[in-house]
């Protein structure tokens, strides 16, 4: 796009390659907020499991209630430290393109999980619109397609990190 001199931002011809440093930022910036959606559905279910009392019992007494609930918060610990990794590179002004996609596709799928978890926690009461779960479900859904799918960071992790063909 023609425009005055002195409103380029940045070098001439260079402006894909700023925006693809952008991206990063927004991967980022995604995988925290997937981390703390986690965060809120393991607090929530562990909570829940600890008083919600049927035959007599908690349910979160139950492995089937809770390794479901420990497992998402193994997963989502480990997204945030990938995480914290990607933020350390990009503020250092190092290439951070592999571990900024890791981040998001590993705390996405870290946070639909925990969501799950919750959910099924939650039985029935999980509809419920007045405890806001299935409305944290629905918007932590969108990370696995948005700003971009699961698909795409593995065919971008296989083609650039591994070296594979390009899958499209
Ligand atoms: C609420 C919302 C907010 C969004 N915000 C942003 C944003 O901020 N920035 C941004 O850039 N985009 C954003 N998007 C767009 C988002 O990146 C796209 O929806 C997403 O990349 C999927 O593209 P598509 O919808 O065109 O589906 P399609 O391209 O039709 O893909 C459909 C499905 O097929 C899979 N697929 C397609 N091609 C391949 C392939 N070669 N190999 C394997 N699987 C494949 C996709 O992963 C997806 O699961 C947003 C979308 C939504 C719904």
């Amino acid at each position: 796009m023609r425009i005055p001199a002195d409103s380029l931002i940045g070098e001439e011809g260079r402006g894909f390659r700023y925006i693809l440093d952008g991206m990063n930022a927004e991967r980022i910036l995604i995988a925290s907020e997937c981390i703390g959606d986690a965060r809120w559905f393991i607090a929530k279910a562990s909570e829940y499991a600890k008083e919600r009392r049927v035959f007599d019992r908690p349910i979160g007494q139950n492995q089937g209630i809770q390794f479901p609930i420990a497992q998402s918060y193994a997963e989502s610990e480990a997204a945030a430290l990938m995480m914290q990794k990607a933020a350390a590179l990009f503020d250092a002004g190092e290439p951070c393109g592999a571990e900024a996609n890791m981040a998001k596709y590993l705390a996405a799928e870290a946070s639909w999980k925990a969501g799950d978890a919750c959910m099924q926690t939650f039985g029935g009461f999980a509809f419920a619109e007045e405890y806001d779960i299935e409305r944290k479900f629905r918007e932590t859904r969108l990370y696995r397609t948005a700003p971009i799918s699961a698909n795409l960071i593995l065919s971008y992790i296989a083609e650039h990190v591994l070296g594979m063909p390009r899958s499209f």
